[in-house]
């Protein structure tokens, strides 16, 4: 796998820190387990008739450094999902272990600094913020990560230049179409090394040469030990997923007949 990711998009850059979320935890995945385990997860939205189950009983492994795809058709649970591993929901019932670690038990504040410091996100709707420019977007996640002023800058706009965004570095959102939102938004995730990258439809607003520095860019991040969970229908991925987590009414599913997972 990693042999045929260095041949697609050429070397990444080197391994990183060690997986912190364990520290000063418990035994961590000592017992060999997945970086992420979901058991018998639910979610559930709204009471009574208006009461929508966006996940039901979904039980998901991940190993760290996995690249692994998700889809489902729209409405399937793919957002719910990525929101619940990403520390932004939390189920309604079951239980989600990072790294070891319940996340229910987490106090807010250790959840709030495991996803500040550990977890990138690419939104589907981009969700840069719209009174700061392209370059304090970018800049944004690195303020939880105490890094020396120059050192910031030079980050950032390494990041903005791997997207072909530095020229918009002084550009505000609503000055910049979907598709160079987008670019900045995965300037934005990427830039802090984040040890997991949680994306949803990066490529959805990209034509195709700009959804390839994207696929390049995560290509690039999963080599370097980043474990990838990514929500996508483009079929270009299925070079760097080995696996695809199908959803269906919020349920894990095996996948349709005739869609064989990609050799790998
Ligand atoms: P997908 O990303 O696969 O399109 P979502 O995770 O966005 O699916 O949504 C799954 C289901 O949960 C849908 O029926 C959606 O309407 C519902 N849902 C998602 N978020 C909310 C919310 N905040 N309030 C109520 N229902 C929601
Ligand atoms: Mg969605």
């Amino acid at each position: 796998m990693l042999a045929r990711l260095a041949r697609l998009f050429g070397r990444g850059r080197s391994a990183q820190a060690d997986f912190t979320v364990s520290s000063g935890g418990p035994a961590g995945d000592a017992d060999g387990g997945a970086l992420i385990r979901l058991r018998g997860v639910d979610r559930a939205f709204g009471r009574g008739v208006s009461r929508n189950i966006a996940l039901q009983g979904v039980d998901l492994e991940i190993e760290r450094g996995e690249f692994i795809g998700v889809d489902g058709p729209s409405g399937s649970g793919k957002t719910t999902l990525l929101s619940i591993l990403g520390l932004l929901d939390t189920p309604t019932a079951g239980s989600y272990l990072l790294n070891g670690r319940a996340v229910e038990e987490m106090p807010a504040s250790q959840r709030a600094r495991t996803r500040n410091r550990e977890i990138g996100f690419i939104f589907q709707s981009f969700n840069l913020i719209g009174d700061m420019t392209a370059f304090e977007n970018v800049d944004l996640p690195l303020s939880y990560l105490g890094l020396p002023g120059g050192e910031r800058r030079d980050r950032v706009t390494e990041a903005l230049e791997r997207v072909g965004m530095a020229a918009k570095a002084g550009s505000y959102p609503s000055q910049l179409s979907g598709g160079h939102q987008q670019r900045v938004a995965v300037a934005r995730a990427v830039v802090g090394g984040p040890q997991i990258l949680l994306a949803d439809e990066p490529t959805g607003n990209l034509n195709s040469d700009q959804a390839s520095v994207v696929i390049q860019m995560l290509a690039e991040l999963h080599e370097a030990g980043s474990t990838i969970c990514l929500v996508t229908h483009d079929p270009r991925w299925r070079e760097v997923t080995r696996r695809t987590v199908h959803l269906f009414d919020g349920r894990v599913v095996e996948p349709a007949a005739g869609a064989a997972e990609p050799v790998s």
